[in-house]
Formats: C-alpha cells, structure tokens, sequence
C-alpha cells in the first residue's frame, strides 16, 4: 500500500535543481541553474569539456556542495532547505539517508584497490545498509554474474583489465538498489575496443531496470539508444532540451548545431 508520503511524492521529479550556484573560487560554473529529471528518465548531458557537467553529477552524489540554491532528490531537499528567506544546511546525517538512493560511476572507476571485487561490491550494502554479508555476498555475485565477471570476485581491481574494472564499478553502483544511477564518462578512459561491452551493459541496466539516469558521455550513440531526453548544456545552463532523435537531427540552437557537428 502506499503511504501518504508516496502519494505525497508521486509526481515529483526524481532530481530537480531550483536556481542552483556552484563557483569554485572565483570560477563561476553553474549560476542559478534549473533543471529537472523525472522518475525513470534517461537523461544525458552535452556540452563542451568544462561546462560543468560533471560538476552537475557530483553535486547530486553530495562530493561538492552547491554554493546557492536548492536540489530536491524524489522532492526532498539534500543539503539544504529554505528556511524564513535563509538558506540552511542540512544535517550529514540527512543527506547520507537521501544519498542512499543514489549510485555513481566514474570515469576512474574508483574501486577499492586494497580490497578483492566481492568485497568492494558487499562494502555498501553491508555497511551503508546494514545488509547481513551472506545477503550481500548472494546479491553481489548475482550482480557479477549480470556483467559476465562471475569468476573475478576473488581477484584485486589491479588484477583486472579497465572494462573489467568499470564493470565491477557498475556490480557495486546496482548493489544498493539505487533508484538514480549517475554514469559519468564511464567508458572515457578505457580501450575503444571494450567501450562496447561496458555500453551494452548499461543498454541492458536501461532497457531491464526502472532506474532513474542522468548520464554524461562523449558517446554519442549510447545516447541516442539509451536516454529519452538529451539536454544541451553550456555556460552554466541548459542551452536546449530535446528527444534524442530531434536534437542529434534538428538542434534548434546554433550553439548545439556547432557542438554536434564538432563531436559528430
Ligand atoms: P565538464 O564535465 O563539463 O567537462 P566539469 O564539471 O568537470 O566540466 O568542470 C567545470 C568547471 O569547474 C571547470 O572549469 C573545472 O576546472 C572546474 N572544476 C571542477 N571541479 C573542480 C574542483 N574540484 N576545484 C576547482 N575547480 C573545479
């Protein structure tokens, strides 16, 4: 049955910024930046090296803080809340229970070097979630399974290829049931051969899963297969928002046209 604060929420966004700044010292990279994703969306971002994409991802897994302006996660706020005109931070504690929701994969893939694959996969669950480790352990070797590395769990990431790596990366990010998986760049630092089974991988997370997605990729075809809304970003905002087909066919901004046809 759902609860009055499923009904409550049903509808809103799965992320939305209202009016977000982010600057790093004196370099302003996001300014007043609205945007939402809704529940179940594909979304991928472009736009020049620099514009702050990725920025974007970071601010949503809490690994920067916006310096103004609000993000809403499933309509609650993550870090801070308005208050009587105030902006206010919330508590870390607040925002590790929102984060919970929420996977990332980075281009660097991130796995901890010191520790084998089934344990980098189990490291959340059990100590994020409170899973038993016999639970965990089940789960992830269902998960390595799903991207074909089931005889690796005893292996260190340093033992593994780099698509091996970031396919672990994807295991670990699917281990906390997130309800948003954040891709960024996930096949920018591998080998152009093996950025094909990374990619079918994730077609297969999009096309077997309701998972919510904000994807950043130079890929241009994964995201015309995968998302079903492409926003272009530059300067700090959203310079155009379309269906794949109509942006990578008939931008309607001379910006997109150029950045298209730069990349294409
Ligand atoms: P994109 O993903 O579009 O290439 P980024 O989000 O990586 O862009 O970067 C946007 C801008 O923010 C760049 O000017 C970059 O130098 C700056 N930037 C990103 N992260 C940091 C950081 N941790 N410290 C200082 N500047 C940063």
């Amino acid at each position: 049955m759902p609860t009055q604060l499923d009904n409550a929420r049903r509808g809103e966004p799965a992320i939305r910024f209202d009016g977000v700044d982010k600057r790093f010292g004196d370099n302003v990279v996001l300014r007043g930046l609205d945007f939402t994703v809704a529940k179940g969306d594909r979304v991928t971002l472009i736009g020049p090296s620099g514009s702050g994409k990725t920025t974007i991802l970071r601010l949503v897994m809490t690994l920067e803080e916006a310096t103004g302006g609000y993000i809403y996660i499933d309509g609650e706020p993550l870090t801070h809340v308005e208050r009587g005109g105030q902006r206010i931070a919330l508590k870390e504690k607040h925002r590790n229970e929102v984060r919970k929701r929420i996977g990332m994969v980075f281009q660097q893939f991130n796995l901890f070097p010191n520790m084998k694959v089934i344990d980098n996969i189990i490291e959340a669950p059990t100590h994020v979630l409170g899973m038993s480790k016999a639970d965990a352990v089940a789960k992830a070797r269902q998960l390595l399974d799903k991207v074909g590395l089931a005889d690796k769990e005893d292996s260190h990431p340093s033992q593994l290829s780099g698509g091996q790596q970031q396919r672990v990366a994807i295991a670990r990010a699917l281990a906390m049931d997130p309800e948003i998986l954040l891709l960024d760049e996930v096949t920018s630092a591998l080998d152009p051969e093996i950025v094909n089974d990374v990619l079918n991988i994730l077609r297969d997370i999009a096309d077997t899963t309701d998972i919510t997605m904000l994807i950043v990729t130079h890929e241009m075809q994964f995201a015309r297969d995968v998302s079903n809304r492409v926003l272009m970003f530059d300067g700090g905002r959203v310079v155009e928002e379309a269906e794949p087909d109509v942006m990578f066919k008939d931008p309607k901004e001379q910006r997109t046209r150029d950045f298209l046809s730069a990349v294409l």
